[in-house]
């Protein structure tokens, strides 16, 4: 762990610490309790507003200031990279998600658009399951629309499209929100979530390169932030019996990073950033090409802009009046 302060909690009078209205539990074995505890201090504190379902929160002011101040200063440090900037919507359509071979690797994570697509006879169906309490659900057909899994996975078929890449390959930065099917009680593991990313398409050589300076500048922004944090190797949660062989493979050829901050008391650091390298996996889904014709490789850095959000709400506390002074500017002065 770099940076290894512990500064959280108020009342907590150690000289890190910076003001906030979170008192961190005492340690315990179930890493369950520090994610219960700081849930419900945020949830108190007005935060997050919580809905009926586990990952499904409202943003406070507070939160979305934190929000805008990290996508800035995600901004400043990719200057240097003249990305294309695209914003795409939280959907994509169904057949580029078939396309990227998702659902090989995470059914577990997909979410489909289902709508009603009866008549008059199917809508009373509708209506009379409705209110006697009945699953309607299965009633309702898939669309041409799934959910965002990623904030990348829209930009492929799009630069696809366009024919071969110039020598120099491209890079893209894109943020919206993404959907996985994973409800849990932990603030930072949401349904939905924003990935802010800078996604690099080209030859090997170029995808490695900038992988390894993102993950430097990954560093630098955990340190501006101060934020304890370490980076370590990582895998994808592959689905099934053969998902470990792919995770176990993932992690031999060194294709996933994380850098990871303490979020959660008592749990295991949280994964704020990751770093990826496809290999030309999206050209097979696509026909992405470098400038010669050959396969193009691709890979991101994503920054998860609401675990990076509760990490610095979690270390600098609830109010920003308390934060450092250095960590706010690093914010464009919140
Ligand atoms: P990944 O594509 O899984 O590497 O995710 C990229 C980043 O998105 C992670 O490093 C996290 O910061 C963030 N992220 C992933 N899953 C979630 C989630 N369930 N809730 C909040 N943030 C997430
Ligand atoms: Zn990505």
């Amino acid at each position: 762990m770099e940076n290894a302060s512990n500064a959280y909690a108020p009342g907590d009078d150690s000289p890190t610490a910076s003001g906030g209205s979170y008192a961190a539990p005492k340690p315990s074995q179930d890493p369950d309790a520090g994610r219960r505890a700081f849930r419900q201090a945020l949830i108190d504190a007005r935060v997050l507003y919580p809905s009926a379902v586990d990952g499904i929160y409202g943003r406070s002011g507070l939160f979305e200031n934190i929000a805008e101040g990290l996508n800035a200063a995600i901004s400043k440090l990719g200057a240097d990279q003249h990305a294309e900037v695209m914003r795409f919507p939280p959907a994509m359509p169904r057949k580029d998600f078939e396309a990227s071979e998702y659902l090989k690797s995470f059914p577990q994570l997909a979410g489909t658009v289902h709508c009603f697509c009866g008549g008059d006879r199917e809508h009373h169906r509708l209506l009379a399951r409705l209110e006697q309490g009945e699953d309607w659900a299965d009633q309702q057909r898939p669309t041409d629309v799934v959910l965002a899994p990623a904030a990348c996975y829209p930009v492929y078929p799009v630069v696809a499209a366009r024919g071969p890449m110039p020598g120099e390959g491209m890079v893209v930065d894109v943020l919206t929100y993404c959907f996985r099917h994973e409800p849990s009680i932990d603030p930072a593991r949401m349904q939905m979530f924003r990935q802010r990313e800078y996604v690099r398409l080209g030859t090997a050589e170029q995808i490695v390169a900038f992988r390894q300076t993102w993950i430097e500048r990954g560093r630098q922004l955990a340190g501006m932030l101060e934020l304890p944090h370490e980076v370590d190797l990582a895998n994808d949660p592959f689905f099934g019996r053969g998902g470990k062989i792919v995770a176990d493979s993932q992690r031999e050829l060194k294709l996933k990073f994380e850098l990871l901050v303490p979020i959660n008391d008592g749990a295991p650091p949280t994964a704020c950033m990751s770093f990826n390298y496809h290999m030309d996996h999206f050209a097979h889904a696509w026909p992405l090409r470098t400038a010669d014709g050959a396969p193009a490789h691709t890979g991101c850095v994503g920054f998860g802009i609401e675990r990076l959000t509760l990490a610095l709400l979690r270390h600098h506390g609830f109010e920003l009046a308390k934060w450092p002074r250095r960590v706010r500017d690093a914010l464009g002065g919140l």
